[in-house]
């Protein structure tokens, strides 16, 4: 099965800057960045979204779920505050199928988005 794009940047086949990645995932900064922190953070295992993630998924999804924190504190966001967002689905406006979530920050975010 051909890679996704994200799989392709956590096998550094595509240039990413990537600010933290263990053996089961990778977070890279996002090429267009929606706050002065802009932060995806992947499953090595390319999971298509969270819908269709199955409960054999969920040591994994665990692990993304404190892997957030880790990273927002490593971007200086713990203080201020950060958003994590999930985009499922076309209308959700989900680009990439590879499950991903976006960890943004370093600004006043807006609630709720548009
Ligand atoms: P989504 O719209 O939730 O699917 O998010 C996909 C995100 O991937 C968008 O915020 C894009 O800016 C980001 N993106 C697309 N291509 C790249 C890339 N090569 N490196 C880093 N981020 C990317």
């Amino acid at each position: 099965m051909q890679k996704t794009l994200f799989q392709k940047i956590a096998d550094k086949e595509i240039p990413a800057a990537i600010v933290y990645e263990d053996e089961l995932c990778v977070a890279f900064r996002d090429i267009a960045p929606a706050a002065p922190v802009h932060v995806l953070l992947v499953p090595r295992k390319p999971i298509p979204d969270i819908a269709a993630a199955t409960a054999e998924d969920a040591a994994l999804l665990a692990h993304l779920m404190l892997k957030v924190g880790d990273i927002a504190r490593a971007e200086g966001l713990a203080e201020g505050g950060f958003r994590t967002v999930m985009n499922t689905g076309e209308q959700a406006g989900q680009t990439v199928p590879h499950l991903h979530i976006h960890i943004i920050g370093g600004r006043s975010l807006q609630w709720p988005p548009g």
